[in-house]
């Protein structure tokens, strides 16, 4: 190994946050914990064990995944309803935010559009903060179990995976076969998921999650929405995933709608502005 002399001074050095954070444009939570204090419930989809659903929330409205019956993960997509190809970038949403999200964070969408897709407006696990491994919850680093890494590490054929259900769940909203329902599905939010990386190898890791019947994750729909939820077949991901072993548990999603003028000073947040001559 060829340590140079000022190997020291070098990993000293201090880091620089990114994106810092106070430069994204903020929403306006008051307004939000406001209009959410008299919106009435108008849809609920339950999403049964290793399997997923699709939901829609329009614009304004707020959106809740509750656990039911037993600690359960959930991998979250979103799409804008009405194009399917701006859809959630956890890539981006990490950078711009963290590796897990709570209150306050939002969804990102994918390029041109660049913006906040929804806003986080309720977490009942924000009390878990980062335990002693390095591992915290809701994380945009993951990206979904699916059957085609299964299958490198392990063989064989498994079709509960995340990126399955969500394919399926997809599929039977749009009508069309599996295959082409599949290249929209993209990487999750991994709702109520406990993960991290490990100190010495920096490996992706997940344990146990801490969500319990109640607990719930809230969000503000900044544009028209179709959401899919798929509950993983790893349950609370306590030991492993892509298996029928591990026990499983519904995911209810609930719909809410805003009193009519609660949101009078909210505006949808435009497209990204950047003009995608790239220069030429
Ligand atoms: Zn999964």
């Amino acid at each position: 190994m060829n340590t140079p002399p000022d190997a020291e001074a070098r990993r000293a050095v201090k880091p620089v946050i990114c994106y810092p954070v106070e430069s994204l444009p903020q929403p306006d939570m008051a307004l939000y914990v406001t209009a959410r204090e008299t919106a009435r419930k108008i849809d609920e989809v339950l999403a049964p064990p290793r399997d997923a659903r699709t939901f829609s929330v329009p614009a304004g409205h707020f959106f809740r995944i509750t656990s039911v019956e037993g600690p359960q993960v959930g991998d979250l997509n979103l799409w804008n309803a009405g194009d399917l190809s701006e859809r959630f970038y956890s890539g981006k949403t990490r950078a711009l935010h963290a590796t897990h999200v709570s209150t306050g964070a939002r969804l990102w969408s994918s390029f041109p559009a660049l913006r906040p897709m929804a806003t986080i407006t309720g977490d009942t696990l924000d009390w878990y903060g980062k335990d002693e491994f390095g591992g915290s919850v809701h994380d945009v680093i993951g990206t979904r179990c699916d059957p085609y890494t299964h299958n490198l590490l392990k063989g064989g054929q498994y079709h509960h995976c995340c990126h399955s259900n969500l394919t399926r769940a997809l599929a039977a909203h749009l009508g069309v076969p599996p295959v082409e329902a599949e290249p929209h599905v993209h990487d999750v939010l991994n709702v109520f998921m406990c993960t991290g990386f490990t100190r010495d190898t920096g490996q992706y890791f997940m344990k146990a999650s801490p969500v319990r019947p109640g607990d719930y994750l809230e969000m503000f729909a900044e544009i028209d929405l179709l959401g899919a939820l798929s509950t993983c077949p790893g349950g609370d991901c306590s030991a492993e995933h892509s298996s029928d072993s591990a026990a499983c548990h519904p995911l209810l999603v609930e719909v809410f709608a805003p009193e009519k003028g609660a949101l009078s000073s909210w505006t949808p947040p435009l497209r990204n502005g950047y003009d995608r001559s790239h220069g030429s």
